[in-house]
């Protein structure tokens, strides 16, 4: 199963935290994670095993909405923070969108997050 994880930079520590959590689940499913590339570096430094696509700003979303798209990628974890401006808005809102389309597990926040990982 291979989940990715996407944070906005004032959701990168709860990220980190909430993948610490859930270590052995991750593990024991044999997940796969991939992620944007600052988000996959931080989980990387907390010594997850993660593959990582550009950074968000640079495509990151593009390329995880693309996985979705393709039926690649199983569930989206999008740490977002609501009190930041993106400039690649265009691109979260396609990644939303898809997973939409095609029916694909996503969290936005924390609490989901938790809620999903339960379920797997
Ligand atoms: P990042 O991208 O992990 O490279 O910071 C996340 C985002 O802004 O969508």
């Amino acid at each position: 199963m291979e989940i990715a994880i996407i944070a906005h930079d004032g959701k990168k520590a709860e990220m980190v935290q909430f993948l610490n959590e859930h270590k052995t689940v991750l593990h024991q499913k044999n997940i796969k994670l991939i992620a944007t590339g600052t988000t996959g570096t931080n989980a990387e430094k907390a010594g997850f095993e993660v593959t990582k696509y550009l950074s968000g700003p640079l495509g990151g979303d593009a390329q995880i909405a693309a996985r979705v798209a393709e039926g690649k990628c199983n569930m989206v974890l999008f740490f977002r923070d609501p009190h930041e401006k993106h400039p690649h808005e265009p691109d979260i809102t396609m990644l939303l969108r898809l997973c939409d389309v095609h029916n694909i597990p996503l969290a936005t926040n924390l609490a989901t997050a938790e809620l999903l990982i339960q379920s797997i």
